[in-house]
């Protein structure tokens, strides 16, 4: 990819969805956004994302000339492009023709037209309809100087249940496991009288039906991502080939308000076939329930497992500059979050701040989510004038695109776990939290301005000083290996409760925890102690008492040390945290969920022992982020509503306000400052 436009585009990405295709026949609303789109700051611009009823209103009649104006407009006002390809809704008279394009849910119900992101990803007319006008979009403007990206579909997701997508499925399963008697073995057949004796008896999980066969659920929900991507690869096909020097990507999402990596699909595996990570960032800042650091270092959470997925920068494809229209309270930015939350995105590795939307459509549903114009058409308020400022402080601190950033510590997240963990009937059935447990592990790392990966087992875990594999339940024979040798050639695992339970089709591990366990962490854990919400257990560390809930481990020492002991109920006196030489690195067992108190003190030890501590942070606060990008850019981001002051190791320019900085910063609420040190 020599010379593409995207690797010679020096500046920041800023901008974000545009659909002019609501507004043709407004030519004044689409001749004032050319001025605005100036005035605040804006080049790049997605457009065509739910646009193919505009595209192509009858079968087969195509309608490009507005479109051309449109990208010939933005290209004369020095903007980028990123194409859509439309298939994320499609017009009524497709779906009136050809109902087999139209989703199946999964009690087995034929969806009606509506909405967007409701076709089936099997259907062979879906495919060609899709792959035609893709076609024609890449033929049209594959050499179109705007053209910087393609934006493939929108935010896929959901699944379908038709006959032709269960007899992929069915091949897909085939395919696995080769036989039936396979199959059997791995879904634990006998189990409700469960054996299946033909490939036709395979269906996908319903609620009408099969719910409880979990390594059926767990290859379905391998089989939606596979799926998915297998239409992605459609989508793009032609696409790639007329245009082999323009990236694409694929908008990611993240789940409910914790944001939380998102559930549905496997986006490791989907990481390996776009050319850019990017995704749609949603944070309900100011709510009533969180502080808004704690809520800051979620954000840094999924940003730093999106950058990780393909360790280099990403772009944030979506954010809002004030409020969203999907949250229980669409709150808007209080003065100063709009640049802060910007800045964070590009402190984690993102290139861009794009917004959805930029004209905050007239009718339906998106007519109040937040945009850079609202319905006064003017860049005469708030928001509009927020966005201006992201603007400006992009170009001043522009020479910072592009650069990674480097961790010596990895978190590991991983979907199948997730999903098998969320089908497994025992322990707590609300309490798992395990995308949550992660973040409260980072939680400790973003407040000491340490960096972090976020990596998926199937990531090479060499490169880490310290690697962090919480509630690793589901855990193949691979991973057991790979933790043994990162460990055995010198570096420190820490693991948790919760982890190594069962095997990659969710089956149980037999005889005992698995040894290649019990020989790294040199203990064996003998019960998993589920606790209701209001009762909890303490444990004994380092000299002082710290309550732990939800799950205490039983743990067998072999021949670890006990760094810390339970002090209540029948398991009082016995170890609960434990340390334990393997070759030349070290494995810490943590049995039970501990709180904030805990990690901060475990963590602290470790950090010390390993030299991981932030070098350029004197004296921090936990509630001010710092995050390097680069050799010697740091981000300084003050996520309270009161004053902070930390201390640097240098001096340097705040390349915001192009002013100097001294080794005291003082921050005011919402503060950000984009530090160039001077000493390099
Ligand atoms: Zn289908």
């Amino acid at each position: 990819m020599e010379q593409m436009k995207y690797n010679l585009e020096k500046r920041f990405l800023h901008g974000g969805d545009y659909n002019p295709d609501q507004w043709l026949d407004y030519p004044e609303v689409l001749q004032k956004d050319l001025a605005l789109m100036d005035k605040a700051k804006a080049n790049t611009f997605s457009l065509g994302i739910f646009a193919w009823s505009t595209l192509e209103p009858e079968e087969g009649v195509f309608h490009f000339e507005w479109l051309d104006k449109m990208i010939d407009d933005i290209a004369q006002n020095g903007g980028n492009v990123i194409l859509a390809t439309p298939s994320g809704a499609r017009p009524a008279w497709m779906s009136q023709k050809y109902p087999e394009v139209l989703r199946t849910n999964g009690q087995r119900e034929k969806m009606r037209h509506g909405g967007r992101h409701n076709h089936c990803f099997s259907s062979p007319i879906y495919r060609e309809k899709v792959a035609r006008i893709n076609r024609k979009l890449a033929e049209r403007y594959h050499d179109h100087p705007a053209l910087l990206m393609w934006h493939i579909s929108n935010e896929y997701s959901g699944e379908c249940h038709c006959d032709l997508c269960q007899e992929n499925f069915r091949q897909w399963v085939k395919r696995k496991y080769q036989t039936l008697d396979a199959v059997n073995q791995a879904w634990w057949g006998p189990f409700w009288s469960h054996t299946i004796t033909d490939w036709s008896q395979i269906e996908s999980p319903s609620p009408i039906g099969e719910m409880q066969v979990h390594g059926l659920n767990l290859d379905w929900r391998r089989f939606v991502t596979d799926q998915t991507i297998d239409f992605y690869e459609h989508e793009i096909k032609d696409i790639r080939s007329l245009s082999p020097n323009v990236p694409i990507t694929t908008n990611f999402m993240a789940d409910t308000y914790d944001l939380i990596p998102f559930q549905s699909l496997d986006y490791g595996k989907f990481a390996q076939h776009v050319d850019i990570i990017s995704w749609d960032c949603y944070p309900a800042w100011h709510n009533d329930w969180e502080t808004t650091a704690d809520l800051a270092s979620k954000v840094g959470f999924i940003n730093d497992q999106y950058r990780s997925l393909k360790q280099q920068p990403f772009l944030i494809m979506e954010s809002t500059p004030s409020g969203v229209n999907w949250h229980d309270v669409n709150k808007t930015k209080r003065p100063g979050m709009h640049m802060l939350s910007s800045m964070q995105f590009l402190a984690h590795g993102s290139d861009s701040n794009l917004y959805f939307q930029w004209r905050k459509s007239r009718g339906s549903s998106e007519k109040f989510h937040g945009a850079v114009v609202d319905h006064d058409n003017d860049e005469n308020n708030r928001v509009f004038k927020d966005v201006a400022e992201v603007g400006n402080a992009l170009e001043h601190i522009k020479e910072i695109k592009g650069k990674n950033k480097e961790a010596k510590v990895a978190i590991v997240y991983d979907w199948d776990n997730n999903w098998a963990l969320n089908d497994a009937q025992g322990f707590g059935l609300q309490s798992k939290r395990y995308p949550q447990t992660l973040q409260e592990h980072y939680r400790y790392f973003w407040q000491n301005d340490i960096a972090v990966d976020v990596i998926t087992p199937t990531q090479d875990f060499s490169t880490y000083d310290l690697v962090i594999v919480p509630m690793l339940y589901l855990i193949t024979e691979d991973t057991m290996t790979k933790l043994q040798d990162y460990t055995k050639n010198g570096g420190t695992l820490v693991a948790t409760y919760l982890t190594g339970y069962v095997n990659e089709t969710d089956l149980a591990y037999l005889n005992g925890w698995p040894q290649a366990l019990q020989d790294l962490f040199g203990i064996a854990v003998k019960e998993t102690d589920a606790l209701y919400p209001k009762q909890s257990n303490k444990l004994a560390f380092a000299g002082a008492s710290f309550e732990v809930q939800d799950y205490c481990s039983i743990l067998d020492n072999h021949d670890a040390e006990v760094l810390a002991t339970y002090e209540e109920d029948f398991y009082a006196q016995s170890p609960s945290v434990t340390k334990h030489p393997f070759g030349a690195g070290t494995a810490y067992y943590i049995g039970a969920r501990t709180k904030a108190d805990f990690l901060g003190v475990f963590y602290d030890q470790i950090i010390g022992t390993l030299g991981l501590a932030n070098p350029w942070v004197k004296q921090g606060h936990p509630a001010v982020s710092v995050q390097q990008r680069g050799s010697n850019h740091y981000f300084v981001m003050n996520f309270s509503e009161e004053s902070q002051e930390i201390c640097v190791a240098s001096e340097g320019i705040d390349l915001i306000k192009k002013e100097s900085t001294m080794q005291e910063i003082q921050l005011a609420p919402y503060e950000v400052k984009v530090i160039r040190t001077t000493d390099v």
